[in-house]
């Protein structure tokens, strides 16, 4: 761990709701519902508790546990890339009613 790379990262740091509008966009529905498990570590939990890297080129998630990279997405002026190589599984529960 580098200390001055350790502050940097965390002031960049948002919550997943930070970017639930643009995956709402992608998706067509409001993923902070999702349940999103890590593949790294195992990890399980809402989107919203991913944490969330937006100032780059694209949009990072990563783990709140393990920081292993879970989803990105990058934008081009062509097409959107989504990588989804980090999430071990996405299940979303929706009720009956
Ligand atoms: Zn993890």
């Amino acid at each position: 761990m580098n200390p001055e790379t350790d502050t940097i990262n965390e002031a960049l740091r948002l919550d997943g709701n930070a970017v639930a509008g643009d995956l709402q966009m992608l998706m067509g529905f409001d993923v902070t519902l999702l349940q999103a498990q890590c593949g790294h570590c195992q990890n399980e939990g809402v989107f919203a508790s991913l944490v969330a890297y937006v100032r780059g080129p694209g949009i990072v998630l990563r783990c709140p546990t393990c920081e292993g990279l879970v989803l990105q997405i990058v934008k081009t002026p062509t097409s959107i890339i989504v990588n989804l190589e980090g999430m071990a599984r996405s299940v979303m529960y929706l009720p009956m009613s």
